[in-house]
């Protein structure tokens, strides 16, 4: 099984033994208290009554007196900081110390802490009164400060219009961490900032209900969890994309009759999973809703109706059968209700659909000659078709979608984009899809660590700040390992999925040869790999790799949607894939055929440095959602899977070096207009960055606590609030 990594971050502190604030003898004298790890592995907290060399008794919270070496404890924090806003404050930087600060906020229902520049938000699983109307005026009026996704929106909206430069919102974090919602909570609170004009917030807001109907499904993790691919195989207990059920079930007759559409339990792309409702949801309701949705955004009632009909040519595609004919498994289409009602609905002949779902021609010489496809063929033939429906309709209403919300409105040319992206995942048995969800969070979580580590680092240096380096985990090599050509991962397997004669075996063993020397990869038994992932090692089955690489999307099929003249959709479909595809090949080398087919994994790949390229343009927040507990219960935190995921995104790291920076930063301009009064008057016509320094020394304020760098004065932690104190006093 997949594990993740377990060791603490490099520069967690530890009880010295030499001198220093945190030494034993000290905690012993001052009556400090500090974290004790039992033998269970977990922390408990307790003041240190006596030690004898390796040796130190404790005495619990709870009365008892343990023994223990002394590298189980560290550092506790005083009372003082318990439950502080963000997690830089901690006097004591450790992973018990972080875990109790969340625990202790979440204990009395505040949700959102900052570890640095980055917001954590543990769900809660039930409503917290935080959110609305009176939250969004006191966050914009700045009558509110403590930690929220609203400071956080406004933070970006603020920065987009001061300093014209666009902004994104990058939420990340398990399935069922919170993404989504937290997602629709910035959305409402810009919305409402930029609203009042023209309905755009209702506009903007009945978005995400069309979003998450098409592109949410339920799953064993979470109810409505955003998924990619999923129409023609579930898992038990797991559901299919919402609008599916919502249509079957809301549909009013009229519009039953032109579908010819049943019951989701009468469609085997539904019930497969012996799942067909969600508890407390009701889908006709939510179609209903969704109807609205539509009109609200102005897809117009010829467009919807065009919607649904591809929704139940994708469930009659899944009822379409085939009959084994020879001993070499070779088919035939069974001619039924499924094929002519998925005919009728895309649109094109019933004689057609069957060819093309039971053949395939290749050129012999100069004549195309017709094949008969296999069982397993023809199934991945109707499957892809399926795929291939439901994905171009979910991209042509994304942008039929902002098409209709960017006419009439004026437009600053500006935006802020919000990410909500699928976290890391690591299973019992992780196969392609797990592949390329941890590949794009690899990319992801690089930008995040450029942007915080790097970009940081790069601004004390220029401003001649001498700020020992910190090193971070770079995750370049993990990326090199997947993306290098021609002997990257996605190379070998794109290679690998060409030979007809390949399977998962000889795969297993071309990824030993070529990528055993990268620190990142490790060939493993029975033809599988893992992979070291910045949030932990994943073990991959190899299993299916191939074929869910490989795009059965024959150009038949293409064909027989570019010919369909009954409806627009399906031509339309046909019409965007040849384009991208000849933009694809025109990037490859001349010698290469002019119509060049991508993988599953290199379009992935496309799409994602678009993505990339998209963000690198934006000023980045990030927010990191964590789940407590993996039943989807208010009140439970389970603290080893909080820590596994504050591990995994990486929290610890922000807030060490955040820390062992300097946070708080203002210029010797700010600085001196809102501290110079302080000075003896005969100071006050000194150039800024003298003043400044007269300032600090007046106040005393320790060398080691801040830096002076050209433009800026650079301060640690905490640093500011004492001199707030004495201005408070002053004024
Ligand atoms: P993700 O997108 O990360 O998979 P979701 O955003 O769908 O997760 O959240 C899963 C569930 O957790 C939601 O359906 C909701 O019940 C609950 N939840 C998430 N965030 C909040 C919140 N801020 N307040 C209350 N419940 C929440
Ligand atoms: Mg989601």
């Amino acid at each position: 099984t997949a594990k993740l990594a377990n060791s603490p971050p490099a520069a967690v502190p530890r009880f010295r033994v030499s001198q220093g604030g945190d030494n034993l003898e000290y905690f012993i004298k001052k009556k400090l208290s500090v974290w004790c790890r039992l033998h269970n592995g977990v922390w408990e907290s307790g003041q240190i009554q006596s030690t004898s060399g390796e040796k130190a008794s404790v005495l619990l919270s709870d009365g008892s007196v343990v023994t223990v070496p002394t590298q189980e404890l560290l550092p506790a924090n005083p009372d003082i900081l318990e439950g502080v806003d963000d997690l830089i404050q901690l006097s004591y930087l450790n992973e018990p110390s972080v875990l109790h600060n969340l625990h202790y906020r979440f204990s009395q229902d505040i949700l959102y802490s900052k570890a640095g520049p980055v917001l954590v938000a543990v769900n809660p699983f039930k409503d917290i009164q935080l959110y609305g109307d009176d939250f969004i005026t006191a966050y914009r009026q700045n009558l509110l400060d403590s930690p929220h996704v609203y400071a956080v929106a406004d933070a970006a909206y603020n920065e987009m219009m001061t300093d014209g430069i666009n902004q994104s919102i990058i939420i990340s974090g398990e399935s069922g961490a919170g993404k989504t919602e937290t997602a629709k909570i910035a959305m409402q609170y810009l919305a409402a900032v930029v609203g009042g004009s023209g309905g755009i917030e209702s506009q903007v807001l009945e978005t995400s209900c069309i979003l998450e109907a098409f592109g949410n499904a339920k799953t064993a993790r979470n109810d409505n969890s955003s998924r990619f691919s999923r129409v023609v195989q579930l898992a038990k207990g797991e559901r299919s994309y919402h609008i599916f059920y919502q249509l079957c079930a809301g549909a009013p007759s009229g519009l039953r009759g032109r579908l010819r559409l049943k019951r989701a339990c009468d469609y085997t792309y539904l019930n497969q999973s012996d799942c067909l409702v969600i508890h407390d949801v009701d889908d006709a309701h939510k179609f209903h809703m969704l109807m609205g949705a539509l009109d609200t955004v102005r897809i117009c009632r010829h467009d919807q109706e065009q919607v649904f009909e591809m929704l139940a040519a994708v469930l009659w595609l899944g009822n379409i059968s085939f009959r084994v004919i020879d001993h070499e498994n070779h088919i035939d289409v069974v001619a039924d209700e499924a094929v002519s009602n998925a005919a009728c609905l895309i649109g094109c002949g019933i004689q057609d659909l069957i060819l093309a779902l039971s053949t395939h021609s290749i050129q012999a010489g100069k004549e195309k000659v017709a094949k008969r496809l296999t069982l397993r063929q023809a199934i991945d033939t109707r499957d892809s078709l399926a795929k291939f429906i439901y994905g171009s309709l979910f991209d042509w209403l994304v942008e039929k979608i902002n098409l209709s919300l960017a006419t009439g409105k004026q437009h600053t040319g500006r935006s802020i984009s919000i990410l909500d992206i699928y976290g890391f995942e690591s299973f019992k048995r992780n196969s392609f899809e797990q592949f390329c969800i941890n590949y794009a969070n690899e990319r992801l979580q690089q930008h995040f660590n450029r942007h915080l580590f790097k970009l940081a680092q790069e601004e004390y240096e220029l401003d001649g700040i001498d700020w020992t380096k910190i090193d971070f985990e770079d995750n370049q090599d993990c990326l090199d390992l997947i993306e290098k050509k021609p002997l990257g991962l996605i190379s070998l397997l794109d290679e690998e999925s060409k030979f007809p004669k390949a399977t998962h075996l000889t795969f297993a063993m071309k990824l030993k040869q070529h990528l055993k020397a990268n620190r990142c990869f490790k060939g493993e038994r029975g033809g599988a790999f893992s992979i070291r992932h910045y949030a932990g090692e994943v073990l991959y089955e190899t299993g299916e790799f191939l074929e869910k690489n490989r795009d059965a999307l024959h150009s038949e099929i293409v064909q027989l949607l570019s010919s369909c003249t009954a409806c627009q959709l399906p031509q339309w479909f046909a019409s965007v894939l040849e384009q991208s595809e000849k933009l694809a090949s025109s990037s490859f080398q001349l010698r290469r055929p002019a119509y060049q087919k991508q993988s599953v994994s290199t379009k992935f790949k496309g799409q994602l440095f678009k993505l990339m390229q998209q963000l690198e343009g934006t000023t980045p927040h990030f927010i990191r959602c964590i789940k407590p507990n993996n039943k989807q219960i208010p009140g439970a935190f389970e603290k080893d899977l909080v820590l596994e995921q504050l591990r995994a995104c990486g929290v610890l790291e922000v807030v060490r070096i955040s820390r062992s920076g300097y946070p708080t930063r203002m210029t010797h301009q700010e600085f001196t207009r809102r501290y110079g009064f302080l000075l003896p008057e005969n100071n006050a016509c000194q150039d800024p960055l003298s003043m400044s320094v007269a300032i600090l020394q007046q106040f005393g304020i320790l060398p080691e606590m801040y830096q002076v760098g050209y433009k800026k004065l650079y301060f640690r932690a905490g640093q500011i609030g004492s001199l707030e104190d004495v201005r408070k006093q002053v004024l």
